[in-house]
Parts: C-alpha cells; structure tokens; sequence
C-alpha cells in the first residue's frame, strides 16, 4: 500500500489501473515514462468524432509521442498522420501506416528530405517559395500542398507560437501570384493548403479566427482536395488548480459550421483535416522518478529528484507547468505543504521542474509524479549527462504493464561512436 500525498489525478482518473507507482518503478527502473492505454483511446476518439462533417480526416501528430505501440493505436483507431521529418515517415511506415495516410509538412527540408518523401509516395506541404521551387524541381507534373501563414498566431509560449507576423513558418499570403505562377510552369496542381496557428490553445478564439481566414484565401484555388487547420488544441496543465480543459464540443459545433459554410460556397464537401499531437497523447502519459531529498539552500528549500530535463525538457525550454504528484509508503507523512523547488539530477542551475511549488516535504525514496507527460516528453528527452534514456510502459486496457521500450544501456550510449 502507498499514499498519495498530494494530488488526484491519478486517483480520479484509475491511472495506475491494478499497478502501483511503486510496483513499476520497482520492475521497470526510475525514471519511468508511463502510458494508459484507456485515456490514449479516449482521446483518440474524442478528436475522430469532432465533427459531424463526413469527410473529416484528423491526422495525429507523430512528433508528439513517437512510440510505435502508440502509433498503432493511432492507426487501429483510424486516424492518420502528420509527420515533420524523414525519420517521422520511418516511424510511421514502419507503424503499419499507408503512404496516403502520411502528410509530410517539413520546415526548411533539404532536397534529400524532399525526395525520401516523394519516393514513398507520401504528400507534402511546403512552407515557402524557395521550396515549392525545390520541389517543383524534384516532382514536376506533380500534386503538393502548401503552408500557409494565416497572419494569427497563439500559443503558450513565444517559441510555439507558429503563425502570425513573427514566425519563420508558412507562406504569406500576400505571396499569391508568385506561388501560382511556379504552379503553372511546372504543372504542379496545389491539392492542399495548411496551417499551424501554434499549440496550446485553450480557447477556440485564435483558431476560428485563422481559419476564417484560410478559408476565405481557399476560395482563390479551385483545385483543393483539403483543407488541413494544423494541431495546437490544448489540455489543461493546471489541474491541480481546476483548469477546465478546451471546449471540444463547442469547438467542434464552430468548426462543422465553418465546413459546411465552405462547403456550400466552394461547391464540393472537401475534406478537412486537423494535426493534433498534444491533446491526444499528453494526459495519457506521466514520468515517475525518485525522490532523492531535499535541503535547504539560504531562501530556498530544494526537493531533488531523478527527474533532469534530459528526462523532461518542457520546463526549461518553455518555463512549461506540470502538477505534480507525491506517493510514500511511509505510514505517517507529514502532508503539511511548503513552498518548494523541484529540481533534477543534471548539472545546470536551470534544471528546475518547478519553482516554489506548495508540496510536502518527501524523503529519499518516495515517488514523484510530473502529470501531462505523454507529450513532447520522451520525445524530447536525450541522454544528456551520459545518462540513457528511460524506460516506457504501457499500461493497458485489460491491466496489463507492456515494456514498449527498454531502458537505453552505458553500451547504447557508445554503440554510435566510432
Ligand atoms: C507540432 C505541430 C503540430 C502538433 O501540435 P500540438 O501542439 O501537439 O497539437 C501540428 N502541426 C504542425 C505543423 C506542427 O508543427
């Protein structure tokens, strides 16, 4: 038996199902990436049912959470995918995944990028004139889609903040005629056009703001088989503090009205398309380490852990917020909170998880929980430090704890060298 001391997600959601925090870290090593399968389903589904326009195609975010027992998930419960890179097509193919379920949509790719995607017959978008020129060079006589930067961008930090005057992404739409022009001249037909207002918002606002300008903009081609409105879609990181999540149902009653609209207006029900990472795979995912103590610095009182950004690299890249969860097997813990910094193992003054946070004071041993972990956090983490990368578990619908990837080796962190 342990206790929680503080938090209650994991209570309220069955997140550790018959499994304990201690019981995995004690079989699988800390720190520990840990997934339900349930929650991953959910929201699977949530975002497939959205809308009640018929040809809606959510594609899930493959950068997000790159596990490949995920990404079949994905793929059982019938979404596609977006990818960002080569070795995001990989994934993906090698995931079960068809070429026509792929869209490639890179940033600055090289020609090499360009053709590993056009060799397996996956579309891509292009994000600016210099490479729909790159790429009408490879593949003339060819479809391709293209990212348009709608002038609205949102986000919860300036460095995910994707569009709007700011950003190094998409095509401005000013740019128009030159754009049509390369079209023409390598008969090039624009099939898609996309954009990525940036992630995390919480409220529809900026979202059907810009894609009331994209589609408004969409009307000048004639030849579009989609419409892709890009990821950023939200979840609350606050629970503790009653954040309520984004509005899914409202969100999706604007969205079918927008399609219909469209619809009407363009004479064709064109699909629509929608690149969520975030809100499918993050509350499905927690990182579980080991308290390692706590001390007194001057000021401050430090709650030190395994837990270093090499593991969790959101709070230091974008001053990011994850509750966080405590569990003792000790009998009588003291639940008396104090305000506390959390920081890892790493040998950097900014390897901070939070900064006074009200927690109570753990001991060596007990268990730290960083909630919302299931996105952008294996998939950012590295082996600095020279220390592997974790381990991932799946806890599954029938109760089952899968391994879905073991913890990296000292031998995998030389195997590479030369
Ligand atoms: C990162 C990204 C997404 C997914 O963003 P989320 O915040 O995970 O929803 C979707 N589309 C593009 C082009 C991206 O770069």
């Amino acid at each position: 038996m342990y206790t929680t001391m503080i938090g209650n997600y994991t209570a309220k959601t069955d997140f550790f199902k018959m499994t304990t925090p201690f019981e995995l870290l004690s079989e699988y090593g800390s720190p520990l990436y840990v997934y339900n399968e349930d929650i991953f389903r959910s929201r699977l589904r949530q975002i497939k049912n959205l809308v009640k326009y018929k040809n809606f195609v959510p594609h899930y975010s493959v950068k997000a959470n790159t596990n490949i027992s995920l990404l079949k998930i994905v793929k059982e419960e019938g979404l596609h995918v977006d990818t960002m890179s080569p070795g995001e097509i990989y994934m993906a193919l090698a995931a079960g995944f068809e070429p026509k379920e792929l869209f490639y949509i890179p940033n600055n790719a090289t020609e090499e990028d360009l053709r590993y995607a056009v060799d397996r017959g996956v579309l891509l978008s292009v994000d600016s004139i210099s490479q729909l020129q790159l790429y009408a060079k490879i593949n003339p006589n060819s479809k391709v889609a293209i990212r348009f930067n709608p002038g609205v961008g949102a986000g919860h930090h300036q460095k995910v903040v994707t569009a709007g005057k700011k950003t190094k992404f998409g095509v401005d739409m000013a740019e128009f005629d030159t754009v049509k022009k390369i079209l023409e001249e390598n008969n090039v037909t624009l099939v898609g056009i996309n954009q990525h207002i940036g992630s995390l918002f919480m409220d529809s606002g900026a979202f059907i703001e810009s894609t009331t300008n994209l589609l408004e903009f969409a009307k000048e081609f004639d030849s579009l088989e989609f419409i892709d409105l890009g990821g950023g879609f939200g979840i609350p990181y606050h629970k503790q503090e009653d954040q309520q999540p984004l509005d899914l149902v409202e969100l999706g009653s604007k969205m079918d009205t927008m399609f219909e609209e469209f619809a009407q207006d363009y004479g064709r029900e064109i699909q629509f398309q929608i690149e969520p990472g975030r809100i499918i795979a993050c509350e499905a995912g927690i990182v579980l380490g080991t308290v390692t103590g706590t001390k007194q610095n001057a000021e401050t009182t430090y709650l030190g852990c395994d837990i270093g950004f090499n593991v969790l690299a959101r709070p230091i890249m974008y001053d990011s917020h994850h509750d966080i969860e405590l569990y003792t097997k000790r009998a009588h813990p003291d639940l008396e909170k104090h305000p506390v910094t959390v920081v890892g193992n790493i040998c950097e003054s900014g390897d901070i998880l939070a900064k006074d946070r009200e927690l109570p004071m753990p001991e060596y041993g007990d268990i730290i929980g960083l909630m919302d972990a299931g996105a952008y956090g294996f998939a950012m983490s590295s082996s600095y430090n020279q220390r592997p990368r974790v381990a991932e578990v799946l806890l599954k619908s029938s109760g089952e704890v899968v391994l879905i990837r073991r913890r990296e080796t000292f031998e995998d962190l030389i195997a590479s060298m030369l």
